[in-house]
């Protein structure tokens, strides 16, 4: 099939290579003319979608000139976008294992990549970890290395190279790490294995003390050795640094507050979310409303009044909350910051996206327009 833009990108490359081409002809009388020529049958094989003729016409080139060699990384890669992968691995192996030294890495990397989009993660990572050796392109293939020890969720081997990366880039990404040690910790706890997830969860704040999930996650540690009051303070500490949380966080709340025998929580709730100075007022009896089961909405105290000029009762309070329930559980209960995915249920890592801590509800969103159009009007 003919599709547009790999062929408007071949075409660019390969007037890119002629340019290149005439511009060096004026400097050097010695070359011969059989190059313009190849150039002329590669771009007409490329224009008829024949990729095999025009790869082996660039081969040629390449071998006959070494700074060819960027034209056949062009046509790699659009080989891997076009999802021909096999020609890619072709390609970036012959210039892997006959290229000289100054593209060997770059093909390696390249070649990298072919197995990672072929899902041969076997060989990416073989290929990646020699790589790790190279000065030039270490960076990037502890990089992608640690991309594909994510999408495997093989928590282990991501901290491990995570972990030879350069200070800076580790400093930087000290969320990710410990976002991967609570990953650990969780499976420790599937395996009944709390001494080891309690160690996870320390190792986990060490890397960065304000992460809601190693909260959460020590919250249930202590909720199943009977420690509700230690637990309760660990879920308020969560929600007041991440309100985001507050549909998973608070019916955990609810049920331990059921069990205690002063349950203040429902006035501790609003009380901490206001605090946090991390949601509007709107945002709040939002999230509130949607988060406590409707009965319980109408207690919570300042949350009507909180609801606007036109929803103040209590009744009218708990149906919206029951509202926007609904309207969540059909059009998702949260939304994606960085790439806009809607899901019903939450993750620590979209996986679309697969960007951290990017989810939000959906509720946060609604408020802040309803907010902005109280504004503008
Ligand atoms: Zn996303």
């Amino acid at each position: 099939m003919f599709e547009l833009p790999p062929l408007l990108l071949a075409l660019a490359f390969i007037l890119v290579g002629l340019a290149a081409w005439f511009l060096g002809r004026r400097n050097s009388a010695a070359r011969t003319v059989r190059l313009p020529r190849d150039y002329y049958v590669g771009l007409e094989h490329l224009i008829n979608d024949r990729f095999d003729h025009a790869a082996e016409i660039f081969a040629r080139m390449a071998e006959a000139e070494g700074d060819a060699a960027e034209i056949q990384f062009a046509l790699g890669s659009l080989f891997r976008r076009r999802g021909e992968v096999d020609r890619a691995i072709a390609i970036h192996s012959r210039l892997r294992d006959q290229g000289g030294a100054a593209v060997r890495d770059k093909a390696a990397f390249a070649l990298a990549l072919d197995y990672q989009s072929a899902g041969l993660m076997d060989r990416a990572e073989r290929v990646l970890e020699e790589l790790a050796a190279s000065r030039e392109y270490r960076h990037a293939a502890l990089d992608t290395l640690v991309g594909i020890y994510e999408a495997q969720g093989d928590w282990a081997k991501a901290l491990k190279v995570f972990h030879e990366l350069p200070a800076a880039v580790q400093a930087d990404r000290a969320r990710v790490a410990a976002h991967y040690l609570c990953e650990l910790a969780e499976h420790a706890l599937i395996q009944g294995d709390s001494e080891r997830a309690t160690t996870l969860l320390r190792k986990a704040r060490t890397h960065h003390p304000e992460l809601p999930r190693a909260d959460i996650l020590t919250a249930r540690i202590e909720e199943k050795a009977g420690e509700r009051g230690a637990a309760l303070v660990l879920y308020l500490h969560a929600l007041e640094t991440s309100p985001g949380l507050a549909l998973e966080i608070i019916p955990a709340v609810l049920a331990i507050a059921r069990q205690l025998p002063n349950p203040e929580v429902l006035h501790e709730l609003p009380r901490r979310l206001r605090e946090s100075g991390r949601v509007t007022p709107r945002q709040l009896a939002w999230l509130l409303a949607t988060a406590v089961p409707p009965a319980q909405v109408a207690q919570l105290p300042g949350v009507a009044a909180e609801l606007g000029p036109e929803v103040v009762s209590a009744a009218e309070a708990s149906s919206l909350g029951v509202l926007l329930t609904r309207i969540g559980d059909a059009g998702g209960r949260y939304q994606c910051d960085e790439c806009g995915l809607n899901s019903v249920g939450w993750y620590w890592r979209c996986p679309k996206c697969r960007s951290w801590d990017s989810m939000c509800p959906a509720v946060f969103k609604w408020a802040e327009r309803a907010d902005n159009a109280v504004r503008s009007s």
